[in-house]
């Protein structure tokens, strides 16, 4: 499932082509993958062009003039690429906009694909009325968080890995992410985050910090569903060091990596390096 590295790399990919670019056809195969403004996206879209693709969170923004804003949430499995029109459809395919000059002999166009659809394209252009699913709020980034604000977040009794991963509290991390940097900062993942002192804390923020740049460097990781906006593979996977290598040796010390489960999800460490229960 794409997390914040995946969806930065995505936001980077899609600035880099569209932005500038006036929007062209909308083609939606799926209405129900739609929401926000109740008009049919292509009359919202219409004469509109992308300023810049930003990601906030999980989702991909798309921050058009005059103003209004299309924001892909990817859900497990949602995809977002840009090719050539004449490009062949993969199933699963619930959005197509054209984009670019349209003398151009040759029309790209952005497509949105969800096999599992859990993901959506939200439409915010300015009017109150709404159809659909709400897009719901998220909490602060990770990124720019100070220490002192990352403190308050902690100040409750709560497993780490169940906090870390609540997008409420702290936005866009996920199973990944979460296990790699609690293995980074040494911590127990269901080790109660009121716990920690002011060292730990502080370390674990920058355990986090450096876990999800060295992600985004790598284009982030590919376990199944996640492809870059041409359809390649993210290479962050091969440098996990306990992400889904349960029994195989942690990268750190060599002990056999574990598995349990924690707020409900597959949990990966190292019972070495992050030693200690609750
Ligand atoms: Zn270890």
């Amino acid at each position: 499932m794409p997390e914040l590295p995946e969806a930065e790399t995505i936001a980077r990919e899609l600035d880099a082509a569209l932005a500038g670019e006036p929007l062209g056809r909308v083609v939606v195969r799926r209405q129900d993958m739609v929401h926000g403004d109740p008009r049919p996206l292509a009359r919202s879209l219409r004469n509109r062009r992308v300023v810049r693709v930003s990601r906030r969170a999980k989702r991909v923004v798309l921050e058009l003039e005059p103003k209004a804003e299309l924001v892909f949430r990817l859900g497990m499995s949602g995809r977002v690429t840009v090719c050539s029109s004449d490009a062949p459809l993969e199933r699963h395919t619930h959005l197509r906009i054209a984009f670019g000059n349209r003398t151009d002999a040759k029309m790209r166009e952005i497509r949105f694909c969800d096999p599992r659809r859990f993901g959506g394209v939200w439409c915010l252009a300015g009017g109150a009325a709404w159809v659909g699913k709400s897009l719901g709020d998220v909490g602060p980034e990770p990124l720019p968080m100070r220490p002192a604000q990352f403190r308050a977040i902690l100040d409750r009794r709560r497993q780490l890995k169940a906090l870390l991963m609540d997008q409420q509290m702290i936005a866009g991390l996920g199973n990944i992410y979460c296990d790699e940097s609690l293995h980074a900062a040494g911590l127990h993942p269901l080790r109660l985050s009121h716990t920690l002192d002011a060292a730990e804390s502080g370390l674990l923020l920058r355990s986090i910090k450096s876990t999800l740049r060295r992600a985004i460097k790598s284009n982030g990781s590919t376990l199944s569903d996640y492809f870059r906006t041409n359809g390649e593979s993210g290479s962050f996977q091969a440098r996990h060091r306990v992400y889904g290598r349960e029994g195989e040796p942690c990268k750190g010390c060599g002990a056999g990596v574990l598995r349990i489960v924690a707020a409900g999800r597959s949990t990966f460490f190292c019972p070495v390096c992050q030693p200690g229960q609750p």
